[in-house]
């Protein structure tokens, strides 16, 4: 783990010495972050598993208000489960991305964690849709519940900005010599503290390194300002 440093305007940043690691190294690293990923989806799903057990009652919770109670609990859990994941697994991608030539593995790597949130949810959505046990109301409020957690889960899981493995080394090599800045909430990685679009991130805010430990934070995208994109 790369600890952040931050950034003190007193101090004349060093130069950053970039120690460029070997994709196996990258690859090995990346694999905790993968694997607690791995778990965390695996839970999510036993939670629409039993979510499923009390819908079709094989499961028995109670009356039909504490079946409702228990459905929507369990579709929350889930939810959590899966969004925490993706981003363990984001978090493995931005150490160690996938390359651009395989096409469909590098759809599938970056996008697990949205294929993981379809598999957790759209499943007992079509369930509770063909239910004819479940009284009107609850089939109602538990559907949309499943729904709206289907979309938010998809929200927080897809990479929507990935990085490929080709352009991972190429931004690596083209600032391996420069100081890095990036900030606490943004995306973007600069190369300037002076940059405009840094004037009103507090000193709290700012972090500054290698471009590899920008990257590992998953501050990706070249800032429009600061960084030559020519
Ligand atoms: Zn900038």
């Amino acid at each position: 783990m790369v600890e952040k440093k931050k950034v003190d305007v007193n101090e004349t940043p060093v130069k950053a010495k970039t120690v460029a690691k070997t994709k196996e190294e990258r690859h090995k690293s990346a694999m905790p972050q993968r694997i607690i990923a791995i778990v965390f989806w695996l839970l999510a799903f036993a939670c629409e598993i039993a979510a499923i057990l009390v819908l079709n009652k094989t499961l028995y919770v109670g009356d039909a208000q504490k079946q409702m109670i228990w459905l929507i609990g369990l579709l929350v859990a889930d939810l959590i489960l899966v969004i925490i994941g993706s981003q363990f697994w984001k978090k493995g991608n931005d150490i160690d991305p996938a390359s651009e030539k395989n096409k469909a593995k590098y759809f599938l790597q970056n996008q697990m964690g949205l294929i993981v949130s379809v598999i957790c949810f759209f499943p007992i959505i079509l369930l509770l849709l063909n239910n004819k046990d479940l009284d009107k109301k609850t089939k109602r409020i538990v559907t949309a519940v499943a729904a709206v957690a289907l979309l938010i889960a998809g929200l927080f899981s897809a990479d929507w900005n990935p990085m490929s493995e080709e352009e991972y080394k190429k931004t690596v090599a083209d600032y391996s010599t420069t100081e890095i800045y990036w900030t606490r909430f943004g995306h973007s990685y600069h190369t300037s503290k002076d940059c405009p679009s840094l004037s009103r991130t507090t000193e709290n805010n700012l972090f500054h390194g290698s471009i590899t430990e920008a990257l590992e934070a998953g501050r990706n995208d070249p800032c429009d300002f600061c960084v030559d994109q020519s």
